[in-house]
């Protein structure tokens, strides 16, 4: 049989493991130069003033949403089509986590949904640059900017993907925050990891400080100051360090990054031309001008009229040795979230029936011309 290909995979080179073994044969394995020097990088990349890296995504959204200081019971609007962790990082700030439904063609958050569900105490939206596309943020940032709501992008699928106008994805263009998640399933990987971007100074220190148990040695910032032994907590704070290893890693990520994103977006083109034609198929839609930086590759299929059901469709795959997944199981399906929060399915109707025929096809960089035909073959064989 052949190899199997699953559906998302990591690039790490001979560079990337040069860059790392360099920081494990210096004095600084934390703590050291290379997570300043990586995040100068990203913001380098992004267009952002500021850059906190930490210790992977999750920590970046918590971080994040704490920063913002939102009274606790306040209530956060984020997308049911996600990871968990976007949800969770409301949670862990005592913010309420209200769903609203997804757009039909994109499968982000809806605009006009989020509308509907902003009460008055509603702090801050999390939109998710879902695949890599980004959520519809110019008309996010307006609805959010007239009623002064926070806005934290979840941009863990959307290093190197682009706005309509050109802008990359963690300027902060339209968001007060952007997290991004360097873990191996995504763009750029530092095995664990993860950053905050912002433009806001006053967020920026305040992260700095969220990152490293809430301390801070700035003299200028010290309450009283008697001798060069002395640090404050002044708030609580956490361990959510990134490694200098991991930041290594991380710089020489980012090097091969447009270039990474460049043979995801040949690949998703082959795919596209191959299953244009497909009745049962819908494949992925890409707003006008966005660049997506496509982390994912997520089709629609109709398993009824394929004739199977999506577990039948996934195993046979399977055997035929094509890796597939789903993302996302909506967030409300979660038996936490029925325990903890008033949650129905049919609030949600897009995202029902987006989760009905969602399925991501393998799409990583390392993908070799014959692994694109085989699952090319393979998917066109098994939807008849
Ligand atoms: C991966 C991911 C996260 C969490 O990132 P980690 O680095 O795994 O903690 C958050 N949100 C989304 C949308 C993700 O895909």
């Amino acid at each position: 049989m052949k190899n199997f290909i699953p559906y998302g995979k990591h690039w790490v080179d001979k560079d990337d493991i040069k860059s790392v073994e360099e920081v494990l044969k210096s004095d600084f394995l934390v703590q050291g130069p290379c997570v300043e020097k990586f995040e100068k990088e990203v913001c380098k990349y992004t267009g952002a003033k500021y850059c906190v890296a930490v210790s992977s995504g999750t920590a970046a959204l918590h971080l994040a949403v704490l920063a913002l200081e939102i009274p606790a019971g306040s209530e956060g609007i984020t997308t049911p089509n996600t990871f968990v962790a976007s949800s969770n990082a409301l949670i862990y700030a005592e913010v309420k986590p209200i769903f609203a439904d997804i757009d039909e063609k994109t499968f982000c958050i809806d605009p006009k949904e989020i509308e509907k569900r902003i009460t008055k105490k509603t702090k801050v939206i999390v939109p998710v640059d879902f695949a890599g596309q980004p959520a519809d943020m110019e008309k996010i940032s307006a609805i959010a900017k007239k009623r002064k709501i926070y806005i934290v992008e979840d941009a863990a699928h959307a290093i190197g993907s682009r706005y309509a106008d050109g802008s990359y994805v963690g300027s902060c263009k339209y968001s007060d925050l952007t997290c991004f998640s360097f873990h191996p399933v995504k763009t750029i990987t530092t095995g664990e990891g993860g950053a905050i971007t912002t433009n806001d100074k006053k967020l920026y220190n305040r992260l700095m400080m969220l990152r490293s148990h809430g301390i801070t040695k700035d003299p200028n910032n010290l309450k009283t100051n008697p001798g060069p032994w002395y640090y404050e907590m002044q708030f609580l704070g956490f361990n959510y360090r990134l490694s200098d290893f991991q930041a290594a890693l991380g710089l020489s990520q980012l090097k091969k990054l447009n270039g990474f994103v460049k043979k995801r977006r040949q690949i998703v083109n082959k795919y596209n031309k191959a299953f244009k034609n497909l009745p049962n198929l819908i494949t992925p839609f890409e707003k006008e001008g966005v660049k997506s930086a496509f982390h994912l590759y997520v089709v629609q299929a109709d398993f009824k009229k394929i004739g199977k059901s999506k577990k039948e469709f996934m195993e046979e795959l399977k055997n035929r040795g094509v890796g597939t997944q789903v993302h996302y199981i909506p967030v409300y399906h979660q038996p936490y979230y029925k325990k903890h929060f008033t949650l129905e399915s049919k609030q949600y109707p897009v995202c029902e029936q987006y989760y009905r025929g969602a399925l991501s096809l393998p799409l990583f960089p390392k993908m070799s011309e014959a692994d694109v035909n085989y699952v090319i073959k393979t998917i066109l064989e098994t939807v008849k």
